[in-house]
């Protein structure tokens, strides 16, 4: 994926890593990028695949990658299959993350011009992009794609560096100690700067001074240190030059307060050596500006001159974090990445691309590279390179550069305009329909305006999605898991309100086993979108079988009726060894065969050859909570003697699994085969004792509509419910009990945050529109208004549990997906 204009032999490569042999065919072959995924391959024969030992073992992935054109590898274990790997070159090693590592320190030493190293907890990414963004006229720079900050993630930032560049900005993020010695000793780095530490300290430190002693090991033997004292808690520097101190009293650059002096402008005073500085930034909140403060320290470090910095400063533009999709016309799905435009972010992004099946057709709008300096006809052709591997089929292109090298890419169709006006005006001639399309654009060509003109109006209210924190939570419970045990998730119910194919290709593309929907047309949807992954039905009627054969879904089989009514239309069709599941009731008395059904259930199945068993099944009626963990222990040996005895009477292995989100911190012995994630995925129902760090996935917004002041006295809403006590402000919002916004949150019950702070309800709920009691929050009409910011806290005000909340929240609120990278 990462990927520079530096060319080694694979004989030199061997040579910048501890190896423990090498079995080279080709002792010239030239490497390009760095490979670690067989899903996210770029340039395959160039690409140095490092089979990585972590979760997933990349060896087994080897002969995927080989498959795809990949010929050169690093490996640590020994390869059982190696005459299916013909013309392969091959360097053993005994620990192939330390040797990607050491392959960027030894790669990153080539280079003698200065390299940034960023470390803290929050701001990272920001002060990287801003300073990029401040030093790009006078650098060529070499910076870490996005957030790439981890073990890997440097490594690879590294490795985009190469001759042309003359200044490096790198991230560099630790979650557990001596991370970060390993870290260091790849970036060295010339300047060290430590952006703002948060209050807690993360897991995986056992305090917050251990935290900041571990991000402080960037600093060693830096010939600047960039930091305000306040982040260090007294801690000392490990030795390091020159050090520019910001913050309070005693620092090189003394903060003495800040003014706003428009709605998102603010000027920043401060002294340093002994004279009055400023700067005027567009932004107001405290976060911004810790973070130009801290750049603006960089810069003082760096040598420039107060005046450069003030004027640069000036200009600083938003970064952008998250990979946006949105609903666009003509049934097209739109990926908003329309802030910057580079390699780096450009593979992220025709990587998210690849992971979404919606449409046959891909499409990338894409604007002329800014800022290109040196070697042009190198970075285009790398940036072919990309376009070649990636999935698009439809490249639309913005700026003369790319208008003059058209055509050059075999099998993607090329349509070029010189500015995004001409764009905008060809834009119905150009028939963009049922597509998805990625816009990437450098920010000088306006590509918002492109956004508005392909995606359609947003109703006001939305459930924003974030993708990330889904592939978070996943992983958490993951990492619970034995590696040999299958992940089951549930996406019944639109995956619990949060959307249907999108969180499903998520899970498809994350090498999750099997899918649950309830019905089969949820599982037909699925397959409309490019789902091709096992998917089981928990509720199969007989009248949707058609549906279920026809799209091979896999039917949940509860009762004898059910399973002859299945198989007599199998019979009916000739179909033979249709996978089916089946449910056993073993305390929850919901669906499910008795467990003394087992004889002749076993019996009947022994001579149906129309269904072949794949799992066996039941549900734990109260995982969660150990006044019934003997009950629970109990349906778990139900599980088993009925599995057993079905088992062994059909005579080939079939699944067994029973444990949903809650079952899987607190009963590892019920993982068994398989267990079955549903609402932890999306964030809810952490037990305390689990230590699951989950993540938020989903935030139902609204916007206020209108704002008036009800005098005391006066009412607000229906039946006069809402009396006004005193003179307020009250804020009408777009969302009501349709929407799924529960009555029963009427009436100051439920309240909602308005520009971060809580307003409870005024009288009762309607049908599309509730009031809320501004208090004395400061708020405008058009206003955000986020409607749950702690569901589990405001099911219980309810009376309802997570559950029915996120599933009550209805179709017609649209759900909008976000990446964040
Ligand atoms: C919904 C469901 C699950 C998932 O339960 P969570 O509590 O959401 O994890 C598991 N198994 C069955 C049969 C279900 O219906």
């Amino acid at each position: 994926m990462a990927t520079n204009t530096q060319s080694y032999t694979i004989r030199e490569i061997s040579a910048m890593m501890q190896t423990t042999g090498v079995s080279l065919v080709d002792e010239i072959a030239t490497i390009g990028p760095l490979l670690f995924d067989s899903r996210r391959i770029t340039d395959a024969a160039h690409g140095l695949f490092f089979a990585l030992t972590g979760r997933r073992n990349g060896h087994r992935f080897i002969g995927d990658a080989y498959a795809a054109g990949v010929r050169n590898f690093v490996i640590s274990e020994k390869l059982a299959d190696a005459e299916l790997f013909a013309g392969a070159n091959f360097i053993f090693v005994t620990d192939t993350l330390k040797a990607l590592q050491q392959l960027a320190a030894a790669h990153r030493a080539r280079f003698a011009y200065p390299v940034i190293g960023i470390t803290g907890s929050n701001g990272k990414t920001i002060v990287k992009e801003w300073l990029t963004q401040l030093l790009a006229s006078d650098y060529k720079i070499a910076r870490s794609p996005k957030s790439y900050n981890s073990q890997i993630g440097v490594a690879l930032s590294l490795w985009q560096m190469d001759a042309t560049h003359e200044l490096a900005i790198i991230e560099a993020g630790v979650s557990m100690s001596g991370e970060m010695e390993t870290l260091h000793h790849m970036i060295r780095p010339d300047i060290a700067v430590l952006t703002a530490i948060g209050p807690a300290h993360d897991d995986g430190f056992p305090s917050r001074e251990a935290k900041i002693r571990e991000k402080l090991q960037l600093f060693r033997g830096a010939g600047q240190a960039v930091y305000s004292p306040d982040d260090t808690a007294g801690l000392q520097m490990p030795g390091s030059g020159v050090h520019v101190t910001w913050g309070g009293e005693g620092t090189v650059l003394t903060v003495l307060g800040h003014v706003i002096t428009a709605e998102n402008r603010c000027i920043i005073r401060a002294q340093y050596k002994g004279t009055d500085v400023a700067i005027d930034i567009p932004f107001t909140d405290a976060a911004a500006r810790t973070n130009a403060i801290c750049c603006w320290a960089v810069l003082l470090a760096m040598g420039y001159d107060q005046g450069v910095i003030k004027e640069r400063m000036a200009t600083l533009q938003p970064v952008e974090m998250r990979l946006e999709m949105k609903k666009g016309i003509n049934n097209c799905t739109i990926i908003d990445d329309s802030y910057s435009n580079d390699l780096a972010s450009l593979a992220i992004a025709l990587d998210f691309l690849k992971q979404q099946q919606r449409h046959p057709t891909q499409t990338l709008i894409l604007s002329d590279l800014p800022g290109v300096t040196g070697d042009e006809d190198q970075v285009y052709n790398n940036l072919f390179k990309l376009l070649q591997d990636s999935s698009i089929n439809r490249l639309v292109t913005v700026g003369p550069v790319l208008g003059n090298r058209s055509g050059a890419i075999a099998g993607i169709t090329h349509e070029s305009f010189p500015d995004t006006g001409a764009l905008l005006a060809a834009m119905p001639a150009l028939d963009f329909r049922d597509e998805t399309i990625l816009l990437k654009g450098a920010r000088r060509y306006a590509f918002e305006r492109v956004s508005a003109a392909l995606t359609a109006k947003v109703h006001d209210t939305v459930l924003a999605i974030n993708l990330s924190a889904v592939a978070h939570n996943l992983n958490q419970y993951r990492s619970l898991l034995p590696k040999d045990v299958k992940l089951m998730a549930m996406v019944k119910a639109f995956s619990y309100g949060s959307g249907d194919f999108e969180i499903a290709s998520l899970l498809q593309f994350n090498g999750v086993d099997y899918l649950a929907v309830a019905y089969a047309d949820e599982g037909v949807e699925l397959r409309k979108a490019g789902i091709l992954m096992p998917i089981m039905v928990m509720n199969p009627r007989p009248a949707s079988f058609d549906a279920l054969l026809a799209h091979q879904l896999e039917p949940e089989i509860y009762s004898f009726s059910i399973l002859e009514e299945l198989i007599s239309v199998l019979e009916s069709r000739n179909i033979s060894g249709h996978p089916i599941h089946i449910k056993v009731d073993t305390g929850m008395h919901r669906l499910g065969f008795s467990t003394s059904d087992v004889a002749p259930l076993a019996r009947r199945l022994e001579s149906a050859g129309e269904v072949k068993v794949q799992s066996v099944f039941s549900h734990l009626a109260a995982a969660g909570d150990a006044r019934h963990d003997v009950f629970s222990a109990g349906q778990l040996a139900a599980l088993d003697t009925f599995a057993d005895k079905l088992i062994a009477a059909l005579g080939y292995p079939v699944l067994r699994h029973i444990a949903n989100s809650a079952a899987i911190p607190r009963w590892p012995q019920a993982h068994l085969d398989m267990v079955r994630l549903g609402i932890g995925l999306y964030g809810v129902g952490n037990t305390g004792e689990s230590h699951l760090q989950l993540q938020q996935t989903g935030t139902l917004k609204t916007v206020i509509t209108q704002l008036r002041q009800v005098p005391a006295g006066d009412s607000v809403g229906y039946g006069r419910h809402g009396l006004i006590k005193e003179d307020s402000v009250i804020a009408t919002v777009n969302i009501g009990y349709a929407d799924g916004y529960d009555r029963r949150f009427g009436n100051g019950v439920g309240y909602m945050l308005v520009n971060g702070r809580r307003a409870r309800t005024v009288g009762d709920i309607c049908m599309d529109m509730t009031m809320l009691d501004l208090g004395g929050i400061n708020a405008t009409v058009g206003d955000e208004v986020v409607v749950f910011d702690d569901i589990e806290a405001q099911a219980t005000a309810i009376g309802t549990i997570p559950y029915e909340l996120l599933t009550g929240i209805s179709q017609r609120v649209k759900r909008v997906y976000y990446y964040e990278t």
